[in-house]
């Protein structure tokens, strides 16, 4: 701030100047420099004010400029110059400066700050008063040496005149004011100079001269430091680089230009912090423990992801956690994972010689999403602990490593051989952790397997009427290959009449032909699992018919070989026919046995058939042809796991000599028997020894000799299936369930092939093991019927279990492998339902009536469209349409070779076609409840009332229709009947 003083006007004018000079005194001293600073950094190359003590300028003439000490506002001593010879003439009064150095600068600047007395206020002037004073400068490479003045060297670099003088005359108002100039000068190039004040008349009192320079500051921009820059040029911009500051790199040249004005411009590239560093108040400074920076960058370090950690400054990265691992192709930002947990529910579905393993995802990934499995196939001898690595001839579908679903189907193991199955779920640090890596162990054991197809035939010779034939041993014969089966006929007879021939070894003469006759054959071998698949026909001709250029002897020859022949065939004939009158039931066990079908409407079993039990005289016969007797003190009961219609069933283990001891279910015959139940109990023990099949239960042995008489097979320790399923509610994924009814149609496939019409097909009388396999049991003829709370008595007389029974079987008791379809199609429902009763608590009449009417049960909850369309093919009503098992057994094969489509449910998606629907119940497409159903049951008029019970859901189905009994009543005249729920 300038202080303003007023001054009295009293005075007198010869005081006046001794007064501006004391003004001055109290005035200078008291003036700060009140302008604002630069803006810009300076260099002072001199300040008269930071002088303490004279400034000892050179003054000429000596009498001209007069140096005066005083104090600024703080009281700080300054030294000043001042002249006032306005009374006298032609003033030349010049004050000089020391020698300043230039230093590095192009271009000085001189700032001025001074007061002027305004010429007017000064009376009686006699001289001639100047309001303005002159600036010079001269340049030198060196000060002086001798302190002379030289005026004429001198350069001018302007007249200073005052903006604000003051008048002596008001001053009592008036404010003096402090002027301020400031002139450039340059550009320079000498080492110095000396600045020169030329007073030609003038009042002045120079309160203070600053000498600088203009500079660009050291400076930090875009993490890249710029010097101090002195401009050097007064027209152009310096281009000055920057260097990058410590632990950075630089991105892009880092430049900047100098103005003259001393200011940075135009910032050009950057530096960029080194991993481990972020930016922070300009420089690059390390990352804080618990945060990491991986790469060069200006982002900040970033926070350790999950199960990691930083326990030092400046981490470029950070270490995983105990347990977790981080792969190679991971990046610093993601989350330390670790080996995924064993895959869960594994289960096995064992076909002969193939096994489909299906598994669920593991429960805990590791947190990646790179999953995959692996199974690795072992095969033991004598428990999991003596195992080796399978065959390399064992495949798997699609492959065993790197498995993206979770199912795999392994083929060409061993018939009767144990294999365990490591399945393992792997993700991409699983190779860091082996120690830490699980599997799921899943062991299996084969069954029989029938034979691989012949495939190599070979002709050795013909003749007129013989052919000899070779063939190779099919490639997996899977057991001991009791004989082959060799069939052939006449091409041109297209099958409609052939003869079989069976043969020991692996060659056969075929005789009898006719000559110049083209025959086609095909030939399967056996082993004790049955008859392979037979191989493809070969084509085989006879030699011509050359009787009439032979000779008579030889002619003669061939009339008697074809006479033997045709009496051989007859003797065949004579033969069978007297064979399957009496012995029909027994299995043939000569070899090269030939038999011969007329019109082949014989039926020719891919495997062995089925003998009725009740076909022998003596039962017990039966028994001891089909079933092991066994001695009782091989047996070992545990407890009783179930109770049958003619004993208790107890599990416990069986021990026979030189075998492993096995678990085991014993049915008993309870004391007190008739001979008639010991017959029947027995019967299921003679066709139970019939099969060997996977799914069908396994029976180990009778015990008729000591009491009590016992029925011993696999022990299954799931138990049945309609309660298995109950108890575990919907925690199967569909393919398991899948699985089990693939299991249970196999099984019933091997059936129907053996001619076995089993009748009570209904989840209760499957039993399931702890691997999930289902096997078909209660095996019977009457027995199975009246053993079963379910079968009830028919008005033609028999129990039959209505409500798993096809219509024709009701009515006419016409029970046949399609009726055996049409009861799988009720399990099939029971399955998917989770052990749902079927029809709920409908009565059995009613239950008759609604099929026959052609009324079918709705799909269940979430069951597959393609599971819905099987149950209704199996409950067609022309049983001729309904599916094989065979065909059951492919769909439900396709279905989980393609998961996928168990996705599209029945509920959601449009119903499958199907006949009886259509016709009749056409709305069930839509059924979700009970309620739904009963709707499309022609029940519309009576909603309102059957909904003002309020039942949604098949839960309460049975709750609320326990006392309905006439669904004759309630389809014809249904109101009232709901009105009674
Ligand atoms: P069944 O007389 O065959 O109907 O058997 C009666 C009950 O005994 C069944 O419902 C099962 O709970 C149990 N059971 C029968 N056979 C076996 C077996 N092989 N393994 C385990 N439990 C069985």
């Amino acid at each position: 701030m300038f202080f303003p003083l007023p001054i009295s006007t009293s005075f007198s004018f010869l005081c006046l100047l001794l007064l501006h000079r004391l003004l001055l005194h109290s005035y200078i001293f008291s003036s700060p420099l009140s302008l604002p600073q630069p803006v810009f950094p300076t260099v002072n190359l001199l300040d008269s004010k930071a002088s303490q003590g004279e400034l000892r300028w050179l003054s000429y003439p000596l009498h001209g400029w007069e140096e005066i000490s005083g104090v600024d506002e703080h009281y700080t001593p300054i030294r000043t110059f001042q002249v006032c010879n306005v009374m006298e003439f032609s003033q030349n009064n010049w004050l000089r400066t020391n020698w300043i150095s230039r230093r590095s600068a192009v271009k000085i600047y001189v700032e001025l700050k001074f007061t002027l007395r305004d010429c007017n206020s000064i009376p009686l002037v006699l001289g001639t008063c100047k309001e303005t004073f002159n600036l010079w400068y001269l340049e030198t490479e060196e000060r002086e040496q001798e302190s002379r003045f030289r005026e004429h060297q001198f350069s001018k670099i302007d007249t200073i005149a005052a903006d604000e003088s003051f008048t002596q005359m008001d001053l009592g108002d008036r404010i003096l004011k402090l002027n301020t100039e400031v002139r450039e000068v340059g550009p320079m190039s000498k080492k110095g100079f000396y600045l020169a004040f030329q007073d030609v008349g003038a009042c002045v009192a120079l309160v203070s001269v600053r000498v600088y320079f203009k500079m660009c500051p050291l400076i930090v921009r875009n993490l890249a430091s710029f010097p101090e820059t002195v401009p050097t040029d007064s027209q152009s911009l310096v281009e000055v680089r920057g260097s990058c500051v410590n632990h950075s790199k630089e991105e892009e040249s880092p430049r900047m230009y100098c103005s003259t004005e001393g200011e940075w411009l135009v910032p050009i590239g950057k530096c960029l912090c080194n991993p481990g560093y972020e930016e922070r108040a300009s420089a690059c400074q390390m990352c804080r423990p618990g945060f990491y920076k991986s790469a060069v960058g200006n982002a900040e370090c970033s926070k350790c992801p999950p199960h990691s950690v930083s326990h030092h400054e400046g981490a470029l990265s950070c270490a995983c956690e105990k347990n977790y691992f981080r792969a190679d192709e991971d990046p610093a930002s993601m989350a330390c994972t670790r080996p995924p947990s064993a895959p869960r529910n594994v289960i096995s579905v064992i076909n002969e010689t193939s096994v489909i393993l299906d598994w669920s995802w593991p429960e805990d990934t590791g947190g990646r999403r790179d999953l995959f499995f692996t199974v690795l196939c072992k095969r033991c001898v004598g428990g999991v602990l003596r195992c080796e690595p399978c065959r390399s001839n064992v495949r798997f579908l699609p492959w065993a490593a790197g498995l993206r679903n979770t199912t795999v189907t392994v083929t060409d193991l061993l018939a009767h051989t144990n294999y365990t199955f490591e399945v393992e779920a792997q993700n991409g640090v699983s190779g860091m952790a082996v120690a830490m890596r699980q599997y799921a162990v899943v062991s299996i054991t084969t069954n029989q397997a029938a034979p691989s197809p012949v495939t190599v035939i070979r002709k050795e010779s013909t003749s007129r009427n013989s052919i000899s034939l070779s063939w190779l041993e099919p490639e997996r014969p899977n057991g001991i290959i009791l004989d082959y089966e060799v069939k052939y006929y006449e091409k041109q007879e297209q099958e409609t009449s052939y003869t079989i021939l069976r043969a020991k070894g692996c060659n056969v003469t075929l005789s009898g032909l006719k000559a110049d006759t083209a025959y086609l054959l095909q030939i399967r071998a056996r082993t004790a699992a049955g008859y392979g698949a037979s191989s493809r026909s070969f084509e085989f001709e006879t030699s011509p018919d050359s009787a009439f250029s032979m000779s008579s002897e030889n002619s003669q020859v061939v009339l008697i070989a074809v006479s033997s022949a045709v009496a051989i065939i007859l003797l065949i004939v004579l033969l069978y026919v007297v064979i399957s009158r009496f012995c029909c039931h027994s299995k043939s066990k000569h070899p090269d046995e030939k038999r011969h079908f007329g019109n082949g409407h014989l039926r020719l079993p891919g495997i062995r058939t089925y003998v009725d039990p009740h076909t022998y005289e003596d039962p017990s016969q039966a028994v001891h042809e089909f079933a092991k007797e066994l001695d009782a003190s091989c047996i070992a009961i545990d407890k009783v796991v179930g109770a049958g219609e003619f004993g208790e069933v107890c599990s416990g283990r069986l021990k026979l000599p030189s075998k492993k001891e096995m678990c085991v279910a014993i049915k008993t015959l309870k004391a007190g028997y008739t001979d008639k139940q010991r017959r029947e109990f027995l019967a299921e023990a003679s066709i139970m020894g019939q099969f060997d099949h996977p799914n069908i239960i396994r029976l180990e042995g009778v015990v008729t000799r000591s009491k009590p008489v016992m029925i011993v097979t696999e022990y299954m320790e799931n138990g049945s299936l309609d309660s298995f399923l109950r108890k575990h509610d919907a925690q199967f994924t569909g393919i398991q369930l899948v699985g089990m009814l693939r299991g249970i149609a196999s099984g019933m496939k091997y059936l129907s092939d053996m001619g076995y019409v089993h009748r009570d097909l209904a989840a209760r009388n499957i039993l399931v093991n702890s691997n999930l396999v289902c096997k078909v049991s209660d095996f019977g003829l009457s027995r199975v019927l009246e053993d079963d709370p379910e079968a009830a008595y028919t008005t033609r007389g028999g129990k039959i279990p209505i409500r798993w029974t096809a219509p024709e079987a009701i009515a006419y008791r016409k029970f046949t492998s399609s009726s055996d379809a049409w009861s799988y199609g009720i399990l099939l429902w029971e399955v998917m339902s989770y052990g749902e009763r079927p029809y709920w608590e409908m009565s059995n009449q009613d239950v008759i009536k609604a099929v026959d009417e052609g009324y079918r049960l709705p799909p269940p909850m979430d069951c597959p469209a393609a599971l819905y369309q099987l149950m209704l093919d199996c409950w067609q009503k022309e049983r001729n349409n309904r599916p094989k098992f065979e065909h059951i057994v492919s769909i439900l094969d396709k279905l989980i070779r393609n998961p996928g489509t168990l996705k599209i449910t029945a509920n959601t998606t449009s119903r499958p076609t199907n006949q009886l629907l259509e016709q009749s119940t056409s709305e069930a497409t839509s059924w979700d409840t009970v309620g739904d159903w009963m709707d499309g049951m022609r029940t519309l008029p009576c909603k309102e009332a059957f909904s003002g019970v309020c039942y949604s859901s098949c839960d309460t189905m049975p709750k609320t229709s326990t006392e309905h009994r006439d669904f004759q009543v309630l389809l014809s005249n249904p109101c009232p009947e709901f009105r009674a729920f």
